[in-house]
């Protein structure tokens, strides 16, 4: 007699319809579980400002639409509940995560490389088209549905493993915010004694600090908000610069061998180059014109390479590698639980500069449940323009001055 074939799994996950954001519970179905998937019953997502950029089609001026409905998230937490029969990394009762990717094609050099964020073939956690149908959706052809779900269906390879002692609700912003900052502290060779300064406080640019800390390093925090000197020194950080204060900002110069920018708005990145030392590196990773701009910019310039750079993500091995720094080392995420009827309000603190300097996180299990669907009354966020910058024409102009001057 042969098994049953395994059936698609019911879900809910909260869903906009449109820019404006306004996310409320929705029914839908996960597929069903291929011999090297995993099932994840999430407990928790991160919520990145990445999110807000798709869901609220801020990239849409360089030609990246939003699907609607559009479910992002790409923290996510929670714990193995089932295996394809040919899975091989994980176990049932396993605290899994996913971040921001779900499949590549597994065999470019990038793949190889473990750097499967430079796949060209990589499918990101949503709204992201399947190339390969292991990160298929239901129905078929549809982009993907990220995180704020309950339920996650993935292939074993961009699971990641959360160590059984890290808690499930501080796990999943490691998988983005965290991984985002520890690649470039990596690939730059951040270590005792580098000069790390971190621009921007939101959910990257904390985790930035508690990183490179971690690692070694004299941290500045550089920040539009006095207020956050705090939380900078909760988190770390050596020092404290408030950007707006053009002595404090003249008195650091050349004092930097490597700046993190997490603003996601487009904004005077000039105005934080005189911060470097010679030699330094100014990575843009907030979702801009000039992360753009910085992507082009090398091919411009011929005899050597600019100082303004950009960064995305990292690999499934990197993510594994920060998880389990972060849980040895007792690195957390600054966050804020919430439920699912929050939503909203997050996102409206996140397009206003995220005060708090917190990364908020759903309560999925505690919240996303049929009872939610009579309960997420919340009028949509408030919004204010897109800030971005993200069109061709700025970006050439950025790459350009980029690879004139920087
Ligand atoms: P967040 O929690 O909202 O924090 C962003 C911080 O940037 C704010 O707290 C604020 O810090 C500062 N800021 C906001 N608006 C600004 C403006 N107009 N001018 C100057 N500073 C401003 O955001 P996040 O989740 O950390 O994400 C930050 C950016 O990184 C987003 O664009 C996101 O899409 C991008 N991202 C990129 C990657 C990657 O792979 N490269 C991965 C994840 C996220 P202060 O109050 O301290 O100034
Ligand atoms: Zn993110
Ligand atoms: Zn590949």
């Amino acid at each position: 007699m042969s098994a049953t074939a395994p059936a698609p799994i019911d879900a809910l996950c909260m869903a906009c319809e449109d820019e404006t954001c306004d996310f409320k519970p929705m029914r839908f179905q996960r597929r069903a579980l291929g011999p090297l998937d995993i099932e994840i019953a999430m407990k928790f997502c991160g919520v990145c400002h990445s999110d807000l950029h798709t869901a609220a089609s801020h990239i849409k001026g360089v030609g990246r639409t939003t699907e609607y409905p559009c479910t992002p998230g790409h923290e996510l937490a929670g714990v193995c509940v089932a295996v394809g029969q040919h899975v091989s990394k994980f176990k049932v009762g396993d605290h899994v995560g996913v971040g921001c990717l779900i499949d590549s094609c597994h065999t470019c050099a990038a793949c190889l490389a473990g750097e499967e964020q430079k796949c060209p073939k990589s499918v990101g956690t949503y709204n992201s088209v399947d190339h390969s149908g292991r990160a298929a959706q239901l129905p078929l052809g549809r982009r993907t549905i990220g995180g704020y779900a309950s339920k996650m269906v993935v292939h074993e390879r961009f699971g990641i493993l959360i160590p059984s002692e890290y808690p499930l609700e501080k796990a999943g912003p490691v998988l983005c915010s965290g991984i985002t900052m520890f690649d470039p502290l990596k690939k730059y060779g951040a270590t005792k004694g580098t000069r790390v300064g971190v621009v921007g406080l939101g959910g990257l640019g904390v985790m930035g600090i508690k990183l490179a800390k971690a690692l070694g390093c004299t941290v500045t925090a550089i920040s539009r908000s006095p207020a956050k000197q705090a939380l900078a020194d909760h988190s770390g950080a050596t020092s404290f610069v408030a950007s707006a204060d053009a002595k404090l900002m003249a008195a650091s110069a050349s004092s930097l061998d490597l700046i993190l920018n997490t603003i996601p708005a487009h904004h005077d990145w000039a105005a934080y180059q005189p911060l470097l030392a010679r030699g330094g590196k100014h990575v843009i990773l907030g979702a801009n014109a000039t992360m753009g701009a910085a992507m082009y910019a090398p091919k411009l310039r011929v005899f050597s390479t600019p100082s303004v750079v950009h960064s995305m993500i990292g690999g499934v091995a990197n993510t594994q590698e920060c998880i389990d720094l972060c849980a040895r080392e007792k690195i957390y995420p600054e966050t804020q639980v919430v439920p699912v009827q929050q939503l909203n309000e997050v996102y409206s603190k996140l397009d206003a500069s995220n005060d708090a300097g917190v990364r908020y996180v759903l309560d999925l299990e505690g919240s996303l449940n049929v009872e939610a669907i009579g309960t997420c009354n919340a009028p949509p966020p408030t919004l204010g323009p897109n800030t971005t910058g993200l069109s061709y024409g700025t970006i050439i102009a950025d790459a350009l001055r980029i690879a004139a001057f920087h």
